[in-house]
């Protein structure tokens, strides 16, 4: 690959997002999790705030867990946080607070797999280690004329080595951030901008008209669907939430929802549980989240709450509802 080319173009071409302009191994660290499944755009003020509250590894790891969750409601894929935060508490522990300088202490903290742990080493340290991400997949699957399907991880492996070979001649820092860079502003998915890319010339996608059949990526299966009845149970002090223990969205909360054909079904569910509600409103509001894997089809009804509860269920007041960590998922539900 021309990596001479990349280099030149990224340092005269790059967008000065705050995360770019710094060598520190925490920021690197707390965008690319940030970064994971997320737009820069959306990262951005998230990110921004997020250092000002937490400027040093010490700050985030003795911050609560559901302080943490409320700081990043809205970013989705809330398991990364949850893994960031131990992370940061086992580097108070084992590192006393300094951020490890090796790849292999690195790849052992929660959270950090080949791709972070590449980033990190390459970008803060100018170390040469490979962060092989979708960008780069995109990349050098169009540039080479790879056309191995790339959800498989054996041929990710083989990608992987290949642009180990490449950053092992180049300027690290640079050239990890070159291909990410290239991938979200030159070589997208859909339109690539071959006219502006500094690795034109040799790239095998353009030279042979295959820029719309590269990268191969295999069909995702189906997206599971959930059908929930989801209930907004108002006392007079408040409205009975629970705190998720499921692995989606764990320890965030949620108005209670079960899986059942109708709203009556639920109603003599929670009879037989010795709870009484009564609904306040017949119709049935719709919502749907899409996730990754699945979809919610969340059927709300607003209940009065006339005796009883569940063991799960956790009362909070109405003005503090805005202030606990909730998924969007909920989050949308209007309250009335
Ligand atoms: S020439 Fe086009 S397809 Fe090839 S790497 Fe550059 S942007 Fe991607």
């Amino acid at each position: 690959m021309d990596v001479k080319s990349l280099e030149v173009w990224y340092q005269k071409d790059h967008r000065k997002l705050p995360f770019r302009e710094t060598k520190n191994p925490y920021i690197i660290w707390i965008s690319e999790i940030m970064l994971q499944q997320t737009q820069v755009e959306s990262v951005l003020p998230f990110f921004v705030r997020f250092i000002k509250k937490y400027p040093t590894v010490k700050d985030l790891a003795f911050t609560e867990e559901e302080t943490l969750q409320k700081d990043v409601e809205g970013l989705g894929y809330y398991r990364r946080f949850r893994n960031m935060h131990l992370a940061a508490k086992k580097i108070m522990s084992d590192y006393q607070g300094i951020f490890p300088n090796k790849y292999k202490e690195l790849i052992e903290l929660p959270g950090i797999g080949k791709y972070t742990a590449g980033a990190i080493m390459s970008i803060a340290y100018n170390m040469p280690f490979s962060a092989l991400d979708g960008n780069v997949i995109r990349v050098l699957s169009r540039y080479l004329g790879i056309s191995d399907d790339m959800r498989l991880e054996k041929n990710r492996k083989k990608l992987d080595l290949i642009n180990q070979e490449n950053i092992e001649c180049a300027t690290p820092y640079i050239y990890t951030q070159a291909m990410m860079e290239l991938g979200a502003l030159i070589c997208k998915p859909k339109n690539p901008k071959c006219d502006m890319c500094p690795i034109q010339e040799h790239c095998f996608a353009y030279t042979n008209d295959q820029i719309e059949s590269l990268p191969v990526l295999s069909k995702l299966k189906e997206k599971k669907i959930f059908e929930y009845i989801t209930l907004i149970l108002h006392t007079e002090n408040g409205y009975f939430l629970r705190k998720r223990d499921e692995e989606l969205l764990k320890n965030m909360y949620e108005y209670p929802q079960f899986e059942a054909e109708s709203i009556y079904s639920v109603l003599s569910e929670l009879e037989n549980q010795d709870v009484s509600i009564e609904l306040l409103d017949s119709r049935q509001l719709n919502y749907q989240h899409v996730f990754t894997h699945q979809i919610w089809k969340i059927n709300v009804y607003h209940v009065k709450v006339l005796s009883g509860k569940l063991d799960d269920w956790i009362l909070v007041e109405k003005q503090r509802i805005k202030d606990i960590p909730m998924a969007i998922a909920h989050r949308k539900i209007k309250l009335i």
